[in-house]
């Protein structure tokens, strides 16, 4: 039945009418909001292209986590910036790492706010890569993932809610949850970054966590942003060791993977809103090219609408304000 029988401007002529309609929800509990929790750092420092988000001390982040939880927020996804680096990445596992750290004082302080950690050696390796090297200087797999699993039982060890593995290393999945399970953290869920892309993103995130790999890039090991079926594999496998929530990033260029993931594993799908997406919109806001606030609803939702349960967003707080003022 075609026009001029069917009128789609028909449900589109008030916002009640629009409102009954609408299919896709957004709302603050669907947010994570990322956070760079650094040793050194005294308060806040800002970060080179992403204005609003902020390098924290201790102190600082306990505050942000305070901020988050008040809006609505369902979960800060923490990242540690460590005083010390060496080869292996020791202090991605210490008992008094700075997100170890962390992860006890926002617990503490909010009780209520979910906390996520990301599991990966990039931030506290001399090299920048996200695992050991051999060599030749490639990232040894195998060896790698040993390491990864000690993380990941440290921050859960701290308290963390989730963690958050990032690396991609093949297997590591599986590797930490054995590692859990062994240590009695049987109930630690694991968010996997299944589809992490090699991107052209995440540029302004180097900068925030000092990862920048001071030789060669990711390529060996994060996918190439080609492969939409190799996404998708990626996510069965984890759904495979053991993943309970598994995740896209980058978000906007990869709104097909996140709809592809979504319905082939049936788990809860988070997408990550990275730092470059976030710094573009920003940035075009600034020089008055964009109405930021309807921008960032637009994206936000149009991820949602992909398949994304969950958005780790650098706008979170921003959208988490701005919902509270629509509703
Ligand atoms: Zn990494």
């Amino acid at each position: 039945m075609a026009f001029p029988k069917t009128r789609m401007r028909r449900l589109r002529a008030s916002a009640a009418l629009r409102g009954l309609v609408r299919e896709t929800q957004l709302q603050a509990g669907q947010l994570m909001l990322p956070m760079f929790v650094a040793e050194t750092a005294t308060g806040s420092e800002p970060i080179a292209g992403m204005p609003g988000v902020e390098r924290l001390s201790l102190a600082a982040a306990v505050e942000e986590a305070r901020e988050a939880a008040d809006l609505g927020i369902a979960a800060v996804l923490l990242f540690g910036v460590p005083a010390q680096k060496d080869e292996h990445g020791s202090g991605a596992w210490e008992e008094e790492g700075v997100v170890q750290a962390a992860v006890r004082a926002i617990k503490q302080a909010q009780p209520e706010l979910l906390v996520v950690t990301d599991v990966c050696l990039c931030e506290y390796t001399d090299h920048g890569h996200c695992g050991v090297l051999r060599d030749d200087g490639t990232v040894d797999n195998d060896a790698t993932l040993e390491l990864l699993a000690r993380t990941a039982v440290s921050h859960a060890q701290a308290g963390a809610d989730l963690v958050a593995p990032s690396d991609m290393m093949d297997g590591r999945v599986g590797a930490i949850r054995e590692e859990l399970d062994g240590e009695g953290y049987s109930q630690t869920p694991i968010l996997a970054y299944s589809a992490k892309f090699a991107s052209a993103f995440y540029g302004p995130f180097r900068d925030a966590a000092g990862s920048a790999p001071s030789f060669g890039d990711r390529r060996g090991y994060q996918m190439d942003p080609a492969n939409g079926r190799e996404a998708v594999r990626e996510a069965l496998l984890d759904v495979e060791e053991g993943a309970d929530m598994v995740m896209v990033k980058p978000a906007l260029a990869y709104g097909d993977l996140i709809a592809a993931v979504r319905r082939a594993t049936g788990l809860p799908v988070a997408a990550y809103n990275v730092s470059g997406e976030y710094a573009m919109v920003k940035a075009a806001a600034a020089a008055g090219h964009l109405d930021e606030r309807a921008a960032v609803l637009e994206i936000l939702t149009s991820l949602r609408r992909a398949g994304a349960d969950t958005i780790v967003t650098y706008h979170a707080k921003d959208a988490a304000r701005w919902l509270a003022e629509q509703s």
